[in-house]
């Protein structure tokens, strides 16, 4: 449904995104809530995972999928 996306960043109101679209509204709610596009930009970042460094076992954030020590060791190791 990228045309509710569309929709939503032209600042349509989700009943008036329904209604141009033809669907049950609350039907579109859910959708939006399973998809976080309640607002039209995204709140959280999809792209920081936690994790455990492989080196010394501290839990951490990661910028990326691909992060996988944690900053001190990327800075002992970098
Ligand atoms: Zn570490």
């Amino acid at each position: 449904m990228p045309a509710v996306t569309q929709l939503r960043m032209q600042g349509c109101s989700t009943r008036e995104t329904a209604r141009r679209l033809g669907l049950n509204i609350k039907t579109l709610e859910a959708y939006l809530r399973r998809h976080r596009i309640r607002h039209a930009i995204p709140m959280d970042r999809p792209d920081q995972v936690r994790r455990n460094c492989l080196n010394c076992d501290t839990a951490f954030v990661a910028d990326g999928r691909f992060l996988r020590l944690c900053p001190e060791c990327r800075a002992m190791f970098g």
